[in-house]
């Protein structure tokens, strides 16, 4: 039997546009995405002869419905692979906004493909992980990139590198079918702010970043959530450079630069009701830290 550990890491929205409302019930996006520390551990043993789920952390889905789960029984049924057990240690806040479940499916694949020398390819896996979510294509290549249609067609963008971030999530699940029935769409100004966001992150100019951050979920669900009005004010109050909530929320995040001001800011939350969170950007959506046999 083989075995292989990876991490699996969240993501934040330093920007969302919705353009439009789809005929399949999907929405036309326009999102700035990156890959942050704040990771989930997964272990895959194999080959098994039944597909097996152990979760221990924070509550998710142990059965059909945990989209590790559904990752590892896609690649059998597209790319013929063994069944194998995943042991997942949940740690990214759950319906947070956050892409906990997607990053999971996206290191399954990845992780799966490399411990059992299947050669699917970069292309394939992230077509294969479309099927498992929108933002599950995004999570296997990780990065920066901005994503457009239903968050799939990505162009990367250079790697923030000196960015800290500290993130506010409000202990209320938010699930992304609520966030996106209260959106506010097509605004222009919302699909001008992503714009100028990429051009600063391409240029090397993040500096710039904190005024252009916006996400056209918040206000809906500050309407439904209004702790999310309360970490936004409470992130910048405390210092935080630019603050938006990520994806349909309720996290919300702060921009700082460097560890000194991102530790300031957390001392400041102290005593606050969110769970707060430091991370720091990723180049890629999961990293491989052990194999057997290594
Ligand atoms: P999204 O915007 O993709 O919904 P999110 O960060 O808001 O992302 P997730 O943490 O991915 O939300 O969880 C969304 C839902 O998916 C939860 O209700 C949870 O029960 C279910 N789920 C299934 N598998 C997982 C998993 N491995 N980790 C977290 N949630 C999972």
């Amino acid at each position: 039997m083989k075995w292989l550990e990876i991490e699996a890491y969240a993501k934040v929205n330093l920007g969302l546009a919705v353009l439009s409302r789809r005929s399949d019930g999907y929405h036309e996006i326009d999102t700035v995405l990156h890959t942050i520390s704040l990771s989930d551990r997964i272990r895959l043993e194999g080959p098994m002869r039944s597909w097996s789920l152990e979760t221990t952390g924070l509550e998710v889905p142990s059965d059909e419905g945990n989209l590790a789960l559904r990752a590892g029984r896609k690649l059998e049924e597209l790319e013929g692979c063994p069944p194998f057990r995943i042991r997942l240690e949940k740690r990214i806040p759950v319906a947070a906004g956050l892409g906990g479940g997607s990053s999971d499916a996206a290191a399954v694949l990845r992780g799966a493909e490399e411990l059992f020398g299947l050669e699917v390819g970069r292309r394939r896996l992230e077509e294969i992980a479309l099927g498992l979510g929108s933002d599950v294509p995004f999570l296997v290549r990780g990065g920066a990139a901005r994503g457009r249609g239903r968050g799939e067609r990505l162009s990367d963008l250079p790697v923030l590198e000196g960015a800290w971030l500290v993130l506010a999530t409000p202990r209320t699940a938010v699930s992304s079918a609520k966030g996106y029935e209260h959106a506010r769409i097509g605004l222009t100004r919302s699909e001008r702010l992503i714009r100028l966001s990429c051009s600063a992150i391409r240029e090397g100019r993040a500096g710039e970043l904190p005024p252009l951050l916006h996400n056209d979920l918040e206000a809906g669900v500050v309407s439904f959530c209004p702790d999310v009005a309360a970490a936004r004010a409470a992130l910048s109050e405390a210092g935080a450079r630019g603050v938006v909530m990520s994806g349909s929320g309720p996290t919300v995040l702060g921009l700082a630069r460097g560890e000194e001001e991102a530790r300031g800011i957390v001392s400041r939350l102290k005593g606050r009701d969110f769970e707060i969170n430091v991370a720091r950007p990723t180049r890629g959506g999961s990293r491989i830290t052990g194999r057997s046999g290594a």
